[in-house]
């Protein structure tokens, strides 16, 4: 830790606490006023208002400023802005008004990052602070990668990118910022099996889609198997599969799966699509039917820089947040773009309280309000892991 920046992390802690009130009012605003992936307009113009700074448009409906030193190195910090088309079932009295919900805690992670930056602007920083108000984090196509390839974070110099993410599974109070690979590389495989209809009373007549369908199905993890070394994570779910129109006597022609592949990595998940559809198209062909199989690559594979996780630590220590043990999972997060730029860091800031937490997505999922100020504190001392990682470059 260098003294100076040990210094500045206890001033901008004191800061950041001056806006607690501050910031819960405007987490409550955001969540009873929430917006899905792209329609996030309202959401930046209430975190302009809340910043108080500058901010140009990004992605469309995303914003992107600069508090400290205008020119030089700059760190990123990274807040999504969208909710999710959930129908909130928390019952707080600021329960969203609208068939949307903030149910994977981004109302949180943006009032964090408003208390950050308005705490900010009275310290004396080593290097700019980039705000990142990134839309379309949920869906495709992806706001990270827009704001990735768009060369604004290039050109303003942006070193680093910081993302803090609150997650049931890590106790409050603790991050969990290991390095290395902490969530899957994802894609998406879709299969459209096709014969021919007719009567279901005379299916030598038709060439039904139903059994291949199921077969192909059924045959995927053991593509998986076939393809992915055991010792490294590999994995298929299927969300849907859909055969028939609702009829019991009527053959179908045609039937549809849709599945997730995750991986360590992109080339990985390519590679298992390919033997989706050799296995598919097989299968068919052994029921006289066809298979068309495509494949969309989603996300990279989100992996933390070891120059940031390795200094992480220490700061948010000094910041009285427990280091928790690292998080690996198969979730994915488009922040894994910001990796493929520069290298960034993604926190998990503990939400756990000990009873039965629902999970991220779920209509009940609902961070305290301490979480604010852990999420808070993990962006700041991503920050200063930055801010050393550059000084020592
Ligand atoms: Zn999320």
């Amino acid at each position: 830790m260098h003294d100076h920046l040990k210094q500045l992390a206890t001033q901008w802690s004191e800061e950041f606490d001056n806006h607690l009130d501050d910031i819960a009012d405007l987490r409550r605003t955001i969540h009873q006023n929430p917006c899905v992936s792209g329609e996030e307009q309202p959401t930046t113009d209430l975190m302009r208002n809340a910043l108080g700074i500058d901010l140009e448009p990004i992605a469309g409906t995303g914003a992107i400023g600069r508090v400290g030193p205008q020119d030089g190195p700059a760190v990123g910090i990274r807040g999504e802005l969208d909710a999710l088309p959930v129908t909130e079932e928390t019952g707080v009295g600021w329960s969203s008004t609208s068939e949307a919900m903030h149910a994977c805690g981004h109302d949180a992670h943006l009032a964090a990052l408003a208390g950050v930056v308005k705490a900010a602007k009275r310290l004396d920083l080593p290097f700019g602070l980039v705000p990142v108000l990134q839309p379309r984090e949920e869906t495709y196509p992806s706001g990270a990668l827009d704001i990735a390839e768009s060369g604004r974070l290039q050109a303003m110099d942006v070193r680093h990118v910081i993302g803090a993410h609150v997650h049931p599974a890590v106790p409050t109070g603790a991050v969990a910022a290991g390095s290395g690979f902490v969530n899957a590389a994802a894609g998406e495989i879709s299969v459209t099996v096709t014969g021919k209809g007719g009567h279901g009373a005379y299916p030598h007549n038709g060439r039904d889609a139903a059994a291949p369908t199921a077969q192909i199905a059924v045959g995927m993890p053991e593509v998986v198997r076939r393809v992915a070394d055991p010792m490294e994570p590999a994995l298929v779910s299927i969300g849907t599969i859909s055969v028939g129109q609702g009829a019991a006597n009527v053959l179908p022609r045609t039937g549809r799966i849709f599945a997730t592949v995750r991986s360590t990595n992109s080339a990985k998940n390519a590679q298992i699509a390919q033997a989706v559809e050799t296995m598919a198209a097989n299968v068919a062909a052994g029921y006289e039917c066809e298979a068309e199989v495509s494949y969309r690559p989603g996300l990279p594979e989100l992996v933390n820089a070891p120059i940031l996780a390795d200094r992480f630590g220490a700061y948010a220590g000094h910041l009285n947040l427990n280091n928790a043990e690292t998080m690996r999972s198969m979730g994915a997060d488009d922040f894994s773009f910001y990796g493929e730029i520069c290298p960034s860091l993604m926190c998990f800031v503990g939400v756990a309280d000990g009873s039965e937490m629902p999970s991220l997505h779920d209509p009940t999922f609902l961070p305290s309000e301490a979480a604010l100020e852990n999420v808070g504190k993990a962006m700041i001392a991503g920050y200063l892991a930055a801010a050393d990682a550059i000084l020592s470059e």
